[in-house]
C-alpha cells in the first residue's frame, strides 16, 4: 500500500465513527468534536454504553446512531470523508462469551465499511490490535512481525477476526485504490473502561477499591504495555491526518508484570485486597511490548502519560464511578476461556 498526501482533519469535516460508545470510541469522538468535526457517531451497543457519550449528546456538531456495522450503513453515513472503526468487543473475557458477533465485527462489518468508503471516497482507519502477533515470537513486536495466532482457540474469534480485517484493508487498497489504514492498538487503559470489563487494569482497579480480593491470573510474570487512551487517540488522529497506511503499534512501551500491576493498584489506593491466584486462561500471551519506532518515524508520535499517573487518573474516575450501584468484574473461569457471573 502506498498511501496518499497527508490531510489534516478540518473543522466542519464529516467523520463518521465506529464503535463510538464504547471506551476508545467515546474518547475520540470527544477529541474530534474539539478539533471541530461534524461527528456520526454509531454503535450497536452491545459492549458500548450510551453513557459513555453522554457529555456530547447535545452537542451541535454530534449525531448518534445505534447501528451494527455489519448492517448496510445508514444513510447518514454516506458521503462521509472519514472512518474511524472501533467497532468490537474487546475484553477477553467479553468477546469470549460472544465470539459469533466478535468475529462478525471485524469481516462483515469492515467489509460493509470498506464498500462505504469506497462509495465515499472516504479514508478509513482500521483499530487493529497487539493480537495479530498472537503469543509473539519476538519481542518487542514490530510491523513486521507476521504473528503466531492459535486460528481455532479462544481467543481465535477476536485476533483472527483484526486479520482478515487487515487482509481485507490491503485487498481493497489494492484492488480499489481505497484510502486505508491500519492503527495495531496494545492495551489501552483509562476513564470509561467498564467496572465489568474484565480487562486486567478494570478488574484490578474494582477490586482493590471495593476491598475485595485481586484476582492474578498464572504466575503473574506473564507481560503487558499499558497506553493511556488519551495517548492512544492522538495516535489515532495522527495516522488518520498522515495519509499513510501502515500498520503501525500504537501502544506504550514501558513493559510490566501483572504482578507488579497489582502492586502499583494496592499502592495507589492504599489497598489491603490481598492477591488470589487463578489459573490462566488457554493462550494467554506472555509477553507484549510495542516496538514504536515506526510510529515515532512516521507520525511523530509516542506516549506522554506514564503508568502511575494514568492510573491515579484511572482510580479516580473509578472512585466516582463506584459511587452508582456496582457491576461485579468479570473474571475469567478456570480453563475453559468463558466468563463467568458479573454483567459485560
Ligand atoms: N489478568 C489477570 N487478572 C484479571 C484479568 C486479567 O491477571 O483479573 C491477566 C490476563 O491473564 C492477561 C493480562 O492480565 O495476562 C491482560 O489481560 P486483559 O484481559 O486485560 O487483556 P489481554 O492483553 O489479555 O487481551
Amino acid at each position: 500500500m502506498s498511501g496518499a498526501p497527508p490531510r489534516p482533519l478540518a473543522s466542519g469535516e464529516r467523520v463518521l465513527v465506529c464503535g463510538a460508545a464504547g471506551f476508545v470510541g467515546s474518547h475520540l469522538c470527544e477529541r474530534l468534536l474539539q478539533r471541530g468535526c461534524e461527528v456520526l457517531a454509531v454503535d450497536n451497543l452491545i459492549s458500548g454504553d450510551l453513557q459513555n457519550l453522554a457529555s456530547m449528546l447535545d452537542a451541535p456538531r454530534f449525531r448518534f446512531l445505534r447501528y451494527d456495522v455489519c448492517s448496510p450503513p445508514p444513510r447518514e453515513a454516506e458521503g462521509v470523508s472519514r472512518i474511524f472503526n472501533l467497532a468490537c468487543p474487546a475484553s477477553p473475557a467479553h468477546y469470549q462469551r460472544i465470539p459469533v458477533q466478535t468475529v462478525l465485527a471485524s469481516t462483515l462489518g469492515v467489509w460493509q465499511l470498506l464498500e462505504l468508503a469506497r462509495r465515499s471516497g472516504a479514508r478509513l482507519l482500521q483499530a487493529s490490535t497487539s493480537e495479530v502477533y498472537g503469543d509473539a515470537l519476538e519481542h518487542p513486536q514490530q510491523e513486521s512481525h507476521w504473528g503466531h495466532v492459535n486460528p481455532v482457540g479462544p481467543r481465535a474469534c477476536y485476533d483472527e477476526g483484526k486479520r482478515c480485517a487487515e487482509a481485507m484493508l490491503v485487498a481493497y487498497a489494492q484492488q480499489y485504490g481505497t484510502d486505508v489504514c491500519i492503527a495495531r492498538l496494545f492495551n489501552t487503559y483509562g476513564p470509561r473502561l467498564r467496572p465489568g470489563d474484565g480487562r486486567v487494569v478494570s478488574n484490578f482497579i474494582v477490586q482493590a477499591l471495593q476491598g475485595e480480593p485481586i484476582t492474578l491470573y498464572g504466575d503473574g510474570l506473564q507481560t503487558r504495555s499499558f497506553c493511556y487512551v488519551d495517548d492512544t487517540v492522538r495516535g489515532l488522529c495522527a495516522l488518520m491526518e498522515s495519509g499513510w497506511p501502515g500498520p503501525v503499534n500504537l501502544g506504550n512501551p514501558s513493559e510490566c508484570h501483572m504482578v507488579e500491576l497489582a502492586a502499583r493498584v494496592q499502592a495507589l489506593i492504599g489497598s489491603a485486597s490481598p492477591l488470589v491466584l487463578r489459573p490462566l486462561p488457554p493462550d494467554d500471551p506472555r509477553r507484549r511490548r510495542p516496538d514504536i519506532r515506526l510510529a515515532r518515524q512516521r507520525l511523530g508520535w509516542w506516549p506522554e502519560v506514564g503508568l502511575d499517573d494514568g492510573l491515579a487518573l484511572t482510580v479516580s474516575y473509578f472512585r466516582a464511578r463506584l459511587a452508582l450501584p456496582p457491576e461485579a468484574p468479570v473474571t475469567m473461569s478456570p480453563g475453559l476461556g468463558t466468563a463467568e457471573g458479573g454483567a459485560c
